[in-house]
C-alpha cells in the first residue's frame, strides 16, 4: 500500500521547522523507521511532513564535564558505534546496539523513538533509568523537563503538536555507577516485552531501575533499586521486586509480574557481579 498525498517540506533552521509546524497539520519526520510504515499503511492521517534531518540545531552530541546533550537526529547506528561520546560507561552504546537490526539503526533516531514513546521501546526505559533530560522547543520558547515526566503512556508525551523534541540532556555516570540490563524479546533486535535498566551504585547508597514493555510510561523501582544497593541478593531480592510490581498500581497478570520480576533480578544481578 502506498501513503495518501501529503506535502513536504525540508527547512534547513529550526525557526523554519517550528513555523511550519505551527501553520497547520503538519507531522515532524525523522528517520523515518516507524513513521513511514504507519503511513504506508494509512494508520496515520498526514497533510504535510517536515522533515528534520537538514536541521542543524537538531544534529550532532556535546559532552561537558558533568555529561553530554544528545541532539534528537543521532541515530542509534552513532551510539552503536561510539561516533558520539558516551558519558554513561557503555550503556547507552550497549543499549543502541540491540535495537532493531542494522539498517533500522542507521536511520532511526532517538529523538523519533523518544517521541513516539513506544513502551516497548528501549530508549525510553534508558532514558528514564538515567534521570535524563529532554529538551522541547516551541513558538513559545524551550524547556526542559525530566524524561520520567515526558511521557504520559503509551504513544503519548507532554509533546504538542507544534512542538519538536530537541535533545537529550544525560549526566555523567560515577565511576562507581555499575549498570545492567535484561531485554525479553521473541528473538533478537524484536521490539520487548519486558525491558530493564538497572543502575546500581553500591558506594553512594544510590539505585535507580526503570522497568519498560508495560502498558503505559515505563515505571520506576525505588524499593528494589534500594535493597539492590544494601547488598540484598537471591530469594529475598526476588520476592522484594515481585512485592514492588504488584502494589505498583499497573495492571499486571501474575504470570507479567513474574516475566518482570526475573527480567529485573537478572538485570540487578548484572550490575552487581564481581
Ligand atoms: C523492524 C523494526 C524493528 C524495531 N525494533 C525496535 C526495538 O527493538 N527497539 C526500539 O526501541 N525501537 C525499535 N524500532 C523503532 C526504531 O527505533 C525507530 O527508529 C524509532 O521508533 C523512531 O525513530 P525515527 O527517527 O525513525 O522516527 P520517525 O519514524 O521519523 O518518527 C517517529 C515519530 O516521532 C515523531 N518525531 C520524530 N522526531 C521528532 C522530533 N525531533 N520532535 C518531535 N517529534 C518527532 C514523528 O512525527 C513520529 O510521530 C523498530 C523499528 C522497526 C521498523
Amino acid at each position: 500500500m502506498k501513503p495518501a498525498p501529503f506535502a513536504f517540506h525540508r527547512p534547513s533552521s529550526l525557526a523554519d521547522a517550528l513555523g511550519l509546524l505551527a501553520a497547520g497539520e503538519a507531522r515532524p519526520l525523522a528517520g523515518g523507521q516507524s513513521l513511514v510504515p504507519m503511513l504506508n499503511l494509512r494508520l496515520t492521517p498526514v497533510d504535510a511532513l517536515v522533515e528534520l534531518r537538514a536541521v542543524p540545531e537538531l544534529r550532532g552530541a556535546e559532552e561537558m564535564p558533568d555529561g553530554a546533550v544528545y541532539g534528537a537526529l543521532v541515530t542509534h547506528a552513532a551510539f552503536e558505534d561510539g561516533l558520539v561520546p558516551d558519558v554513561t560507561r557503555g550503556l547507552m552504546r550497549h543499549v543502541a546496539g540491540r535495537i532493531a537490526y542494522r539498517a533500522v539503526r542507521n536511520r532511526g533516531t532517538i529523538g523519533g523513538a523518544l517521541a513516539l514513546a513506544d513502551p516497548a521501546a528501549d530508549w525510553l526505559t534508558t532514558v528514564v533509568a538515567l534521570d535524563a533530560e529532554i529538551g522541547i522547543v516551541g513558538v513559545a520558547g524551550e524547556r526542559w523537563v525530566k524524561a520520567e515526566d515526558f511521557v504520559l503512556g503509551p504513544y503519548f508525551t507532554i509533546l504538542e503538536p507544534t512542538e519538536l523534541l530537541t535533545a537529550v540532556k544525560v549526566r555523567r555516570l560515577p565511576d562507581t555507577t555499575r549498570w545492567g540490563t535484561y531485554k525479553v524479546a521473541v528473538k533478537a533486535g524484536e521490539y520487548a516485552e519486558s525491558l530493564v535498566i538497572a543502575l546500581i551504585d553500591t558506594a553512594r547508597n544510590e539505585g535507580r531501575i526503570a522497568l519498560g514493555a508495560l502498558d503505559g510510561a515505563p515505571l520506576l523501582l525505588p524499593q528494589s533499586a534500594a535493597a539492590a544497593c544494601a547488598g540484598t541478593g537471591g530469594a529475598a531480592l526476588a520476592e522484594i521486586v515481585r512485592a514492588e510490581l504488584a502494589g505498583s498500581g499497573r495492571d499486571l497478570a501474575p504470570a507479567a509480574i513474574t516475566l518482570h520480576a526475573t527480567a529485573v533480578t537478572r538485570a540487578i544481578a548484572e550490575a552487581v557481579r564481581p
